[in-house]
């Protein structure tokens, strides 16, 4: 195969990490951002321009085969198609497409370029695909902020599924996991809030300004003196108008558009709102920002009065009596805080639905369709100060590491001892016991917090306490001496120290009843819609929701205890991984060579702590070594037998007696037959160095490839 050596690692017979980074670094050098670890995709971010996507490299690649033209995203994609449509393997034909890497590393541009190759593949110019491409400014405007890590990190993950009917794309549908909804009322020195208030601010025209009742800037806490430099506020104020045309385009209507936009504004104002006591000892807002209790009052179409109740007490019903507890000035601005996160929040929750709406005109999913999904979620995180948000973020990055070990390294090597098949066992980091560490059952991580975080009276530093004497000794665990209640955990990707505080309430995630009562009685219909129905369980928000508003509330109320968000997101990602697992897999590695986002540096060690913990030596290993397709005798004699019943192809004696007479009876019943069918198929094919198990071939990821060519040739 005439893979050049450089541009495939896997066919590297010297193998070190100095070896491998050499390969890496000198390539990177060159622009050659890609390279191939046998079907593996390594992808390092160039951080700068380079002439790779224009039109004709994608035409060039529409049609190729691996090992004709250098290695490149665009060949994943062609080959995650052609595998879908079974012209290249046999197995799965949903496929999916796992992008890991961590912040900054490069997974959503790749997921864009990914879908972008995919759509030129279906060929057909459909408004659909067009559709499919042009959603993502608007996702990104909404979930994606500038973190030290990376100036437009995802804080949201997402699965993208395309479902395809007789080779072109038929409708598709966005999973959002884990939206990072505490940046909307806090960010960390050096971070900003969701792109979408920073675009709005600065493309908005003077006339909108007014009518949204929004001010300059600088005046609003939740993104206070973090506003930027004149040509970052051009950048913005292109990205608005790329968003409202996007809203255009995916179908908000003009008053759902103006509603969104009130809400955005309200959630400004609501964050200037500061508290004091009154002479009762109620608090009441200040007299300076009294103003912005108005005005946030206004833009969320509610009384102030009921506004400000909300804001400094709580008032719940027990045994039919009303009782009220008012709120100490803590809790009156984390009340404050969490409207503004749970609006924001049930804002892209309505985005995504209405995007997949869009995008999934009058589907039948009982009709035969194959599907390409492709996992771009949030990189692993390791920050100053780590929160509950990094805790999901890097469990899902433990679950996709696991995804991967499991494929490449597990499964594969159980079937060559299986299969009888000889093989020195290629040993990898395993981090199924971080996993377990985790996800256990009643003594994990997700598990002790949903037991504290179901008692009222519970602290975060009980929920540490209960780690400490759970995981004392555990490899995976460390405890920190500290006031602050915080505890380690060592990651596949690195050791993390997490700070607990708010881990209950974040959990929880409790809006508190008199809030959603409030929202539902705006007269800002799309508010009153958002808090009406849970649209992340439904999915979809029908124009029927609004008539069933009454019906919605007494659920609400009366509806069992809420999950918790770890739960829920436990739930997911147990979901997400059932469909993986399910489907024809494609990874691709992104690799940050730097941590200062600067082009044409590779940091040695920063590349090499992600060659290490991705596990790429030992990946390279088993590429290199191993047989990455394990068809059954069945399947393959199935995909192959063109190949057998081809009369110029010469077959033993004896079978070519039995083609000529009945070719259907060929492919035995029995496995030995079975497999003497399909050694005759091999045996007149050039292929090498594949071994035969006791129910099933081993082949190098290559030969799939040859045989397709073999196909070709009839
Ligand atoms: P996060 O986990 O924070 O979302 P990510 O892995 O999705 O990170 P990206 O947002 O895809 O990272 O990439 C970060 C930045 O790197 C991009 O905004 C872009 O500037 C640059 N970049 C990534 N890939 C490429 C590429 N192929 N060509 C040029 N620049 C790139
Ligand atoms: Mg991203």
């Amino acid at each position: 195969m005439a893979v050049r050596t450089q541009e495939d690692l896997a066919t590297l017979s010297e193998l070190d990490e100095k070896s491998l980074l050499e390969s890496l670094s000198n390539r990177f050098q060159q622009n050659h951002i890609y390279t191939y670890i046998g079907d593996i995709l390594v992808a390092i971010n160039p951080f700068k321009y380079l002439p790779l996507y224009e039109k004709t490299v994608s035409e060039k690649y529409k049609c190729h085969e691996k090992g004709d033209l250098p290695p490149h995203i665009f060949a994943v994609a062609n080959r995650a198609y052609q595998s879908m449509l079974g012209r290249l393997a046999t197995g799965p034909r949903n496929q999916c497409i796992v992008i890991s890497g961590e912040s900054g590393a490069g997974k959503t541009e790749s997921t864009k370029l990914l879908l972008r190759q995919i759509m030129e593949l279906c060929k057909a110019n459909s408004q659909l695909e067009q559709q499919i491409l042009q959603v993502n400014p608007l996702l990104e405007a909404f979930g994606n902020a500038q973190t030290v890590m990376n100036d437009n990190s995802s804080r949201f993950g997402k699965y993208i599924q395309l479902r395809f009917q007789n080779s072109s794309v038929k409708s598709a549908k966005i999973n959002e996991y884990l939206l990072e909804k505490s940046r909307v009322v806090h960010q960390d020195e050096g971070e900003r809030n969701f792109h979408i208030f920073y675009c709005m601010l600065a493309g908005i025209s003077a006339e909108d300004k007014e009518m949204y009742g929004l001010l300059d800037p600088d005046v609003y806490r939740y993104i206070n003196g973090k506003y930027g430099s004149p040509e970052m506020v051009n950048k913005w104020s292109t990205k608005y108008n790329e968003v409202c045309n996007a809203m255009d385009m995916v179908g908000f209507e003009e008053q759902e558009q103006v509603d969104m936009k009130t809400i955005l504004a309200g959630i400004l104002s609501l964050g200037n709102i500061k508290f004091e006591p009154q002479e009762t000892g109620i608090l009441k807002a200040t007299e300076q920002s009294n103003g912005w209790l108005k005005a946030a009052a206004g833009q969320f179409g509610v009384q102030e009065e009921e506004l400000v109740k909300c804001l400094v007490c709580t008032t719940s019903v027990t045994r039919g009596e009303s009782i009220k507890r008012n709120h100490s000035q803590q809790q009156a601005e984390d009340a404050r805080d969490s409207i503004a996160k749970v609006a924001y929040g049930r804002v892209f929750g309505w985005i995504v639905s209405k995007i997949n709406e869009l995008l999934a005109p009058n589907v039948d999913l009982n009709e035969e369709h194959q599907e390409i999904g492709i996992l771009d979620i949030f990189g692993f995180e390791n920050f100053a100060v780590n929160r509950y948000e990094q805790l999901c973020i890097n469990l899902a990055n433990e679950q996709l590491q696991y995804f991967f070990n499991h494929h490449i390294f597990l499964m594969e090597q159980k079937e060559y001892k299986e299969e009888g098949i000889t093989w020195e066992t290629i040993t990898f980091k395993d981090n199924k016991p971080i996993l377990d560490l985790f996800l256990a059952k009643p003594f994990g991580i997700f598990s002790l917090l949903d037991e504290q975080s179901a008692f009222p009276k519970a602290t975060d530093t009980n929920f540490v306490d209960k780690l400490n004497s759970n995981f004392k000794g555990k490899p995976h665990f460390e405890i920190v001496r500290s006031h602050n209640p915080m505890f380690t955990v060592v990651h596949y990707a690195g050791k993390v120290q997490y700070n607990a505080s708010g881990f209950l309430e974040k959990n929880r995630d409790t809006i508190p009843a008199n809030i959603r009562g409030l929202f539902i009685n705006s007269v800002t219909p799309l508010l009153s819609v958002l808090f009406a129905a849970t649209i992340s369980r439904t999915g979809t928000l029908m124009p029927q929701h609004r008539a069933k508003l009454s019906q919605a509330v007494e659920d609400n109320f009366n509806s069992t205890r809420k999950q918790s968000v770890g739960a829920q997101f436990k739930h997911s990602l147990a979901v997400l991984m059932e469909k993986m697992f399910a489907a024809n897999p494609h990874f691709i590695r992104c690799i940050k060579p730097n941590a200062s986002k600067q082009p044409d540096l590779l940091d040695s060690k920063v590349v090499m702590d992600q060659l290490r913990y991705n596990g790429l030596l030992e990946t390279i290993r088993i590429r290199r070594d191993g047989f990455s397709w394990r068809p059954s005798f069945e399947e393959f004699a199935q995909r192959y037998r063109i190949l057998l019943i081809k009369p110029d192809i010469p077959l033993n004696k004896e079978r070519s007696q039995k083609v000529n007479s009945t070719p259907d009876t060929v492919l035995e019943t029995d496995l030995q037959g079975i497999m003497q069918s399909c050694l005759c198929i091999l045996n007149n094919t050039d292929l090498k160095d594949w071994k035969c198990g006791s129910t099933r071939f081993f082949f190098k990821y290559w030969h799939q490839e040859q045989l397709a060519k073999c196909i070709d040739r009839l």
